[in-house]
Order: C-alpha cells, then sequence, then structure tokens
C-alpha cells in the first residue's frame, strides 16, 4: 500500500515538474519543489526542455519588481495567485502554476511578450510570504500593486496611473496599460481583496468559468479541465 502511494506521489511530482519546466521554470525551482533528486531532474528536464538547463544564481533581489513595466506584470500575475490562493484549495506551487498560466493566457489575449518568467513569479510569492514585498491599493485606480511592505497607501500612485516620462508613446504601444484590453486590466488588477465584500458574494464555485475576475471578463476565466 505505502509502495503504491509512494509512486503516485512520485507521479505527480513529475508531472508537476514537467509542467514547470515546459513554463520555463529554472531547475531550482524544481529542486525547491519537488522531492525528485538533482540527477532525475536533470535528466527530466534534458528530456523536456531538449536542452541543458542555465547555470547560474536565481535572481534574489526585489529590485526587478519595482521597475515599471515589470512592476505591472508582476502585479497583474500576484492579483491572480491572491485570488486563487483564496478560492481554490491547491497546493501552494499548483497555484504558482495556475496563476502563472493565467498571465500568460491573458498576455497572449493582449498581443504582449510575459515580462515575468515562472521563476520570477515564483520568487516574487516567496518575497510576500516572507514580508520582503507586498501589495499596495493604487491612489488613483484601486488596483493592487507589488510595493515595499510598508508603502503609505495614501500617496500610492501606481505605474500605470502615472508612468514614468521617459515612457514615450512609442514604448507605451507595447506596455501594459489602462487602456489594455479595453481597460479590463484594471479590473483584474483590482481583485476584491476579500475585505469589503460578504462572504456570500463569492461565486459558490471558483473554478466555474468567467467566475475569476468576473471584471476582467473572458480573458481571465479559469478553465477547467487542463
Ligand atoms: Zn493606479
Amino acid at each position: 500500500m505505502a509502495r503504491s502511494k509512494s509512486i503516485l506521489t512520485e507521479a505527480r511530482q513529475i508531472e508537476r515538474a514537467v509542467t514547470l519546466i515546459n513554463l520555463g521554470a529554472r531547475l531550482q525551482v524544481l529542486e525547491s519543489e519537488t522531492d525528485l533528486s538533482y540527477e532525475r531532474l536533470l535528466r527530466l528536464y534534458k528530456e523536456v526542455a531538449g536542452k541543458s538547463p542555465s547555470k547560474g544564481q536565481l535572481p534574489f533581489s526585489t529590485d526587478w519588481f519595482m521597475t515599471w513595466q515589470p512592476n505591472i506584470h508582476a502585479s497583474l500575475f500576484l492579483n491572480m495567485h491572491e485570488y486563487l490562493n483564496k478560492v481554490a484549495a491547491l497546493d501552494e506551487i499548483d497555484t504558482v502554476i495556475k496563476a502563472y498560466q493565467l498571465y500568460c493566457e491573458q498576455m497572449q489575449a493582449q498581443g504582449l511578450e510575459p515580462l515575468l518568467s515562472v521563476t520570477r513569479a515564483w520568487r516574487l510569492v516567496k518575497f510576500v510570504d516572507n514580508g520582503m514585498l507586498g501589495m499596495t491599493a493604487c491612489s488613483k485606480c484601486g488596483g493592487h500593486f507589488v510595493t515595499h511592505p510598508h508603502e503609505i497607501a495614501r500617496h500610492y500612485v501606481c505605474g500605470m496611473c502615472n508612468p514614468p516620462a521617459r515612457a514615450g508613446k512609442g514604448k507605451l504601444a507595447g506596455a501594459l496599460s489602462v487602456d489594455s484590453g479595453k481597460g479590463k486590466l484594471a479590473g483584474a488588477l483590482a481583485v476584491d481583496s476579500g475585505k469589503g465584500k460578504p462572504a456570500g458574494a463569492r461565486p459558490a464555485d471558483p473554478l466555474r468559468r468567467g467566475a475569476v475576475f468576473p471584471a476582467a471578463g473572458e480573458h481571465l476565466a479559469l478553465e477547467t479541465g487542463h
């Protein structure tokens, strides 16, 4: 009995590792999130990705998340992650995977490059977990954005409401902005944090298509069964 259970556990871990590799995760993410040995992960990586994993340190700094466009991308991902965290009973790493897939779908729908890699998305969740980063509501648009933990909310204005001066029209065209997706993005970033609404206002079945981020419309709807 114990034996068959361990095979199932291992199968699940391999499946998870394959999903992460396909999303472009670094080997360190797999090492951290599965119990598979380094040697097996390395073999798996080569088999799935068709190449050796890139070497070198993971990005350890929070700085990247504070720059203009990366901050908006990271915030979009984190809103999805926080929402799934609240409404879906998933393991931690599966929440990261699902939220990252939703983020990629959203980028694809808008014809934009996903600036946030799955490794950075995973790091971001770790940074939030250990209090090195948090989220603050923008005082203008109300969207929730990645900030340092003790940002003063009353004065905080996000990068969408206040793009840097260097962002000319050409640069804005390829950027995530309030206009992206005809304003749907603003809705996605303003996901109800669960504070203002009674619990009963939540959709009964969070995985129902269209139930996630109703304001964001179809692009952010969760697809069940894949
Ligand atoms: Zn704003």
